[in-house]
């Protein structure tokens, strides 16, 4: 499996890190090792002095496809939750002042936190209602969500990807965060929200 996240989807997040306002969705992926589940604890690594959470919500790939078009995408996945893109922000900062990848800031073990999936039709208004998410540090709110403030939907976003990458089912795609972006610091507590039913509840050690 892979995982693929879209960066700047939210135009306030775009702003929020002084970015522009992107007319493409800007991607990026992680490796299967980056998977973190099951509200393991997130081991904070020795090499960053800020890293980040990004809360965002994930979809979950249900089956093959390729050149996918954007009226036919919600064909492609079936399952959603919220999960943590973490963000070594000063290593990235310092790529990308020099124009090199992101890897090394975003693709490392464990950085792809994910929730428990619901299925879509638990969610059955969502097209027209978007899909309200949060994530709460030591008890407060630090970062809301609603998918209707997205620049570019999951529609837009498997069809723009599944030109390059071929999308397989188990796939997952990180579709951007809001604003609220921040540090977290060993003990801290993270809990994700997608509507009112918490998904996700680890710490950092
Ligand atoms: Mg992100």
């Amino acid at each position: 499996m892979k995982i693929i996240c879209v960066g700047r989807n939210y135009a306030e997040h775009a702003r929020e890190l002084q970015n522009e306002v992107p007319d493409k969705p800007v991607v990026f992926l992680k490796p299967p090792t980056a998977l973190l589940k099951d509200n393991k604890p997130f081991y904070y690594p020795e090499w960053t002095r800020e890293l980040h959470h990004e809360a965002e919500v994930v979809l979950r790939i249900c089956r093959q496809g390729k050149y996918i078009q954007e009226q036919f995408a919600h064909k492609y996945f079936d399952q959603v939750t919220v999960g943590v893109d973490f963000t070594a922000r000063d290593l990235q900062h310092a790529l990308k002042a020099k124009g090199l990848p992101w890897e090394i800031a975003k693709a490392f073990d464990h950085s792809a936190v994910v929730g428990v999936f619901k299925p879509l039709t638990a969610l059955p208004e969502w097209e027209r209602n978007g899909i309200r998410f949060s994530l709460h540090k030591n008890g407060k709110p630090v970062q809301q969500g609603d998918t209707r403030d997205m620049l570019f939907s999951f529609g837009a976003i498997i069809a723009y990807c599944s030109q390059f990458f071929t999308l397989q089912a188990g796939d997952l795609i990180y579709t951007g965060t809001p604003p609220g972006v921040g540090p977290v610091e060993r003990e801290d507590r993270l809990e994700g929200f997608l509507e009112d039913e918490k998904v996700f509840d680890f710490y950092i050690k």
